[in-house]
């Protein structure tokens, strides 16, 4: 079991989840953040951080969004580790709640 980050961390990239994890098993894009699954350890201590509520346990991943399971597993390859809170995007505000974001995601 992993938990996966989905659409509403998009452009919003708040990165409080970042300071939470036991494992610091989260890795940075341009603009989004992501999970690698192998390091995981299901602790759910990231779930309640999350501004933007984009942090699902893999089983309860919300209709529609379930190809972020391995997107967070293909991107955590590739993409840098994350292990400090840094600046959140600055349209961060208006993007928000925004819905289908994916399509602006830069890998
Ligand atoms: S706290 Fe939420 S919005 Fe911020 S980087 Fe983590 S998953 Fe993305
Ligand atoms: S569930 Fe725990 S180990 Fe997994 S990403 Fe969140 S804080 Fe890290």
């Amino acid at each position: 079991m992993t938990f996966v980050v989905t659409d509403n961390c998009i452009l919003c990239k708040y990165t409080d989840c970042v300071e939470v994890c036991p494992v610091d098993c989260f890795y940075e894009g341009p603009n989004f953040l992501v999970i690698n699954p192998d390091e995981c350890i299901d602790c759910a201590l990231c779930e309640p951080e999350c501004p933007a509520n984009a942090i699902f346990s893999e089983d309860e991943i919300p209709a529609g969004q379930e190809e972020f399971i391995k997107l967070n597993e293909e991107l955590s390859q590739s993409w840098a580790n994350i292990t400090e809170k840094k600046d959140a995007m600055i349209d961060h505000k208006k993007w928000d709640g925004v819905a289908g974001k994916i399509q602006y995601l830069e890998r």
